[in-house]
């Protein structure tokens, strides 16, 4: 199908579902206009650079594996804030949340649901996390439990602090709509990490692209009909807390005016929520002996999910496939397939809310889940595992959310 008429298609369904009840004049000319006219989000797009977002992530990993609870994910914390106030970004703000384990709850513990790893990577075929089915015999190991195990001395010395309950925190920030500023997107990346690396890719990887996403759209000629929330999750590897607090906290907040009159939407109603976890390795199946195949494969894509046992199953589906048009328009590098098994991501909390997604390197429950990254939790999860390649399949994912969701809110650069 041309991308045009599958866009309008899937936007005009889209846009039906998650709430305004018709594309505005200016939206339906974004969508329907042909690929030979001017786009306004293509300018925004091509504002993306490897080189900046390369450095948001050493800018991240700066920080080890930015584990909750302790003081290197605090100041990582703190310089996500200082980021995105120098940005411009509007309504910075933190969420403040408890979390006190139970003495034995890890990954996967309360809300959450753990993937199925097995200690010595192998396994039969059969089912894997979040409905998905693993066909080969390979399986993840379980996430490094011991700082020892990471080999240079600078990054086991920044990692050497354990975790301790207590009160959380996270960072957000938004763009505000001019038309409809009571309406918003949320993009998100997790900027915690585990497995005494420097979360590279999981994931700074992702929250990067959340970063840069909100440097662009807070430049000074961007305007946009609807707001953007952009959330750096804290909490994730212990089961999606952050996520869960913010979805707790923020969500009877939706689309009231605060104070009344103002014109201020402190918490806009949510359109739909895209998550960005794990966005650089896509090297297929590990080598023999379970490890990280040596090259990005040339067959690497974008794997787009959505929950097709959530409430907003169908809508998360068009989002999807929404998110696939706009990689084939926007993306220069790696091309978008669409799955329907999304788990273990902060999307989770929201799927049952609103039109949900997750984006990912591989396909989380068959792919990943059969081992096909096996830098996942690892001390080999840091800046010197990855190349240009792996780097440029998180920016091909920067790209397509950018052109996607710069549609959604009717983006225009001012002239
Ligand atoms: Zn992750």
């Amino acid at each position: 199908m041309r991308f045009n008429s599958l866009v309008m298609a899937a936007a005009c369904g889209l846009l039906a579902a998650a709430g305004p009840s018709s594309l505005s004049a200016q939206q339906r000319a974004v969508v329907v206009s042909p690929d030979t006219a001017y786009d306004p989000v293509q300018p925004l797009v091509d504002r993306l650079d490897l080189e900046r977002y390369k450095n948001t992530i050493k800018g991240l990993a700066q920080f080890g594996d930015r584990r909750q609870g302790t003081k290197r994910n605090r100041d990582a914390v703190d310089w996500i804030e200082a980021q995105l106030k120098q940005y411009g970004c509007q309504n910075v703000e933190r969420i403040t949340y408890q979390y006190a384990p139970a003495p034995t709850a890890g990954r996967g513990g309360g809300r959450g649901r753990g993937p199925i790893t097995s200690p010595n990577g192998r396994g039969t075929p059969g089912n894997g996390p979040g409905g998905s089915r693993i066909f080969s015999d390979m399986r993840e190991r379980g996430g490094a439990n011991d700082s020892l195990s990471q080999p240079d001395p600078a990054i086991r010395a920044i990692n050497m602090e354990p975790t301790t309950p207590g009160e959380r925190q996270e960072v957000i920030c938004m763009k505000v709509g001019t038309k409809y500023p009571n309406e918003m997107y949320i993009i998100g990346g997790h900027m915690d990490g585990i497995g005494w690396g420097q979360a590279v890719n999981d994931d700074a990887s992702g929250s990067a692209i959340v970063m840069e996403l909100a440097r662009i759209f807070s430049m000074p000629d961007v305007q946009t009909e609807r707001s953007i929330r952009f959330a750096l999750w804290n909490n994730e590897e212990t089961g999606l807390n952050g996520a869960h607090a913010y979805a707790d906290q923020r969500g009877p907040m939706q689309g009231k005016e605060i104070p009344p009159g103002s014109g201020k939407y402190p918490e806009p109603k949510w359109l739909g929520m895209i998550q960005h976890d794990m966005m650089m390795v896509d090297h297929g199946p590990p080598t023999a002996d379970g490890k990280l195949a040596p090259n990005q494969r040339p067959e690497a894509d974008i794997n787009i999910e959505f929950a097709i046992t959530s409430k907003f199953a169908d809508e998360s589906m068009k989002l999807a496939f929404f998110w696939r048009a706009a990689n084939e328009k926007f993306a220069t590098h790696y091309p978008a397939a669409v799955g329907p098994h999304m788990t273990n991501t902060d999307s989770d909390p929201f799927k049952d809310l609103v039109p949900s997604l997750s984006l990912r390197e591989n396909e989380r429950g068959s792919q990943i889940g059969g081992n096909w990254d096996p830098t996942h939790h690892q001390p080999i999860d840091v800046l010197t595992t990855f190349n240009d390649k792996d780097y440029m399949l998180g920016l091909t994912s920067a790209q397509t959310t950018l052109g996607a969701i710069g549609r959604l809110v009717g983006a225009v650069v001012q002239k």
